[in-house]
């Protein structure tokens, strides 16, 4: 099993979700069979007691799971049939580490974020990426996962925690880590605002490149191999915006992949495609790069 995993930065609702389910269908055309988790950091068990005033709609799954919004996406995507494990929540972790330690079952031992709740979340994940989403036997070949909220929140961080450890334990060609971040521009001076943070090989940076770009190594966050560092801004993303990250962030120019605003969210499968993401994701998946049709099925 291969993970890629796509994580946020700056603010919530870049269009993360969209952006996975996207990734999903370009690997797709690309032959693989895909299946994705989306975690969602919050304490809420499911989504089902959640406002849709606050929180969007409520999907709900063939098997009765009241699930967040972008597991719509990725069945619609992906054209497969999710189960409510595929959404993964604190609340859902909590509740399993919970029920064992009543029954015992960790033999006396103090029950702590890691290693107890960090080991639930990575089996979790593994049980729940073996799952066959689309009507064919056997596990698929990758598993987009997720994360949701950003990067930073206390909430997120026993998630980090367990996909750091999942990433070692898989290795560097198993693993491709996908940011997304928010290049936002000032209206008044019109400049591409260049704030993200890259995950780079063995490395971290919360990496602020504007004017007076620095690069301010943190250690606290996770080091995981990325392939690419996806950004979303409402313009296309200029040359010489994608240089200054490529310089200042440690990601090839062919990684930086610009997804902007579009009318209609069908169409950012074919802007990665025609930005060549597929080819940067499967390289650092150490799979086969083939040529992918132009209608994507
Ligand atoms: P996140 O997962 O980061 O919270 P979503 O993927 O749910 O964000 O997207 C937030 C909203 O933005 C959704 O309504 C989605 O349809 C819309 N959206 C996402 N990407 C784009 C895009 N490239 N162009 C236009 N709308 C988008």
């Amino acid at each position: 099993m291969k993970y890629v995993l796509v994580t946020g930065g700056v603010v919530s609702g870049l269009g993360k979700g969209v952006t996975a389910s996207s990734i999903g269908v370009i690997l797709k055309a690309s032959g693989l069979r895909v299946t994705s988790i989306k975690i969602d950091p919050y304490l809420n068990t499911d989504a089902g007691t959640m406002s849709p005033f606050e929180h969007g709609e409520v999907f709900v799954l063939d098997d009765g799971g009241e699930v967040d919004l972008d597991l719509g996406n990725y069945e619609r995507f992906l054209d497969v049939r999710l189960t409510r494990d595929n959404n993964i929540t604190t609340g859902k972790i909590y509740q399993s580490v919970l029920e064992k330690e009543r029954k015992g079952d960790y033999l006396g031992k103090t029950v702590q974020v890691v290693p107890h709740i960090t080991d639930a979340i990575k089996d979790l994940i593994e049980s729940v990426a073996a799952i066959p989403v689309d009507g064919k036997v056997g596990p698929a070949d990758v598993c987009v996962i997720e994360l949701g909220g950003t990067v930073g929140d206390i909430e997120s961080m026993p998630f980090i925690e367990a996909l750091r450890q999942l990433f070692f334990s898989k290795g560097p060609d198993n693993f491709c880590l996908i940011h997304v971040s928010l290049v936002p521009v000032l209206g008044v001076v019109g400049e591409q605002f260049t704030l993200m943070l890259v995950i780079s090989e063995n490395k971290t940076y919360t990496t602020q490149c504007s004017g007076t770009a620095s690069i301010r190594p943190d250690p606290s966050l996770f080091s995981m191999s990325v392939c690419s560092a996806v950004m979303v801004t409402l313009q296309p993303l200029l040359e010489t915006t994608k240089q200054k990250l490529s310089q200042f962030c440690h990601v090839p120019v062919a990684s930086i992949l610009n997804i902007h605003d579009v009318p209609n969210i069908w169409h950012v499968p074919f802007l990665l495609r025609n930005q060549n993401a597929h080819e940067a994701i499967l390289k650092q998946l150490a799979l086969l790069c083939v040529a992918i049709p132009p209608n994507l099925q």
